[in-house]
This record gives C-alpha cells, structure tokens and sequence, in this order.
C-alpha cells in the first residue's frame, strides 16, 4: 500500500527525516512512536502531500506521488491539533468527507449518526465545534477522517486527550472497524499501551530516523538498541 524510500526533509542545515525507508501492507496497522521532534508527525504530513520531501519518493499503490496533491492521494490524515472547520457544526464537520466523496444526504446523514455513536459522541451533529471539550474535539476529528473510508488512514495522536476508559474503548472499537472495513492505517502516538494494543507493527523514531520496526512483540522483547530499551522504559 505504501513505501517510503529514502524519503528526506531538511529544515535548514537538519535533516527531520534521514532517508527514511518503510513499508505499509494493505490491512495492516503501523504506529510511529518516538520522542518530541523525531519526525512522526512530518512523516505523516510527506506522506500526506503537506510537506514536500527533499529526496526520496513516496509510493501508494505502487505510484509515485511525488506532485499528486493531498485531495489526490485517497489518503485521510487526521491532524494532532485536529483542525476542525469551527464555522460547522459537528455534522457539517464529520460529513465534509463524505461530501467530498458526492454521497447523498439521507445517507450521509446516516453516516454521521454511525460515526458519532462510534465515537462515543451519540447525537452531537447540531454542536457547535467551538463549545466542545478538547476530547471532544479530537472524537469529531477522528469521525471526519473515518468519514470518507480513505484506502490509507493516518492518525496524528488520535487519542491524546482523551481519558484512559474512552481511550481503552476506542482502541478495542478501531481495531474492530479497520479489520471490517479493511482500512490500512499509519498512526502516531506517544503510548505504548496504545501503540501495542493497536498496531501489527510498531515502528521507533529517532532523530529522524527508525530506530526499529518489528511487531509489538518483537520490539517489547528485543529492543535493537539502548534507545529503544530506554524509551520503552525498560531502564528502570
Ligand atoms: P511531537 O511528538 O512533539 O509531535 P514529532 O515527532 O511529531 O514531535 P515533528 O513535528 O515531525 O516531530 O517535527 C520534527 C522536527 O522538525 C522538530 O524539531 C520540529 O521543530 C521541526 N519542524 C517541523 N516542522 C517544521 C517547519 N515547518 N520548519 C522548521 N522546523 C520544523
Ligand atoms: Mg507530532
């Protein structure tokens, strides 16, 4: 589904990405974890088409998108600050995908409804967005991006604010969802019970650069390095 080869950003004289190489199987769910500022969330956004890499191709399906634009790319991306359109209420924000995509009203209106309940967030669609609480917000972002049912979802701390009881639902509940609707997803986030719970693969950034890729289980009981040992607190 998708390949980094080599892919490179600078931001003057430093590297954020450092000829990054990844593989995404269709159907399979990766998490990117790492320290602040090792690139998680520029990954994301060069695969996204929001930030042009400075070598190195990105492909999807086997294409090289080097010049396709982000509406292009059939990729949902779901941001860390969420981005909501606050001039929407949430139905106007959660259905913006499916407009996008040309479906109807009654059965956008459907849609909305099943992704709100999802969400945990049943009967919100006339909210307005500016009232909400942050976790809130990030449900109504996390509804969007489910929204149009993008062959590539990518999630930028997608439970971050949210309380440990809604953050363990809701990851039991995506990973039903991305096996039934056969979604391959690239996630960022900076728990580990998360990323373990969530992903087929995880994958730790540094500086930049992996660290390590393997399965949780691999990563947990064979870090490839003092970094990785030590960022999965094992040092203790
Ligand atoms: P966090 O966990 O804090 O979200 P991250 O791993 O997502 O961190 P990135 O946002 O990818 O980190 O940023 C990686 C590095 O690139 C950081 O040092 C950041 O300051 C720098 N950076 C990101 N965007 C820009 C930009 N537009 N201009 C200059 N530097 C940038
Ligand atoms: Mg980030």
């Amino acid at each position: 589904m998708l390949r980094l080869e080599g892919v490179t950003v600078r931001f003057g004289e430093r590297a954020v990405l450092d000829a990054v190489d990844l593989d995404v199987a269709d159907h399979e769910t990766v998490c990117v974890l790492g320290p602040s500022g090792s690139g998680k969330s520029t990954l994301l956004r060069v695969v996204a088409g929001l930030q042009p890499a400075d070598a190195g191709r990105v492909l999807l399906g086997g294409r090289d998108q080097s010049g396709v634009p982000p509406h292009r790319r059939g990729v949902g991306l779901m941001f860390q600050d969420h981005q909501l359109f606050p001039q929407r209420n949430v139905a106007g924000n959660v259905a913006f995908g499916l407009r996008v995509r040309g479906t109807g009203r009654a059965e956008s209106e459907r849609r909305v409804a099943e992704l709100l309940d999802l969400v945990g967030l049943p009967g919100a669609q006339k909210r307005a967005v500016g009232a909400l609480s942050g976790g809130e917000q990030q449900r109504v972002a996390l509804a969007r991006a489910l929204a149009p049912e993008p062959r590539l979802l990518m999630l930028d701390e997608p439970l971050g604010q949210l309380d440990r009881g809604l953050r363990e639902r809701l990851v039991v509940e995506l990973r039903g969802l991305f096996g039934r609707l056969g979604t391959t997803v690239l996630a960022v986030t900076h728990d580990q019970g998360e990323a373990f719970a969530l992903a087929d693969r995880v994958v730790v950034m540094r500086d930049g650069r992996i660290a390590q890729a393997g399965t949780p289980l691999e990563v947990w009981r064979r870090p490839a390095s003092e970094f990785v040992a030590r960022f999965l607190g094992f040092d203790n």
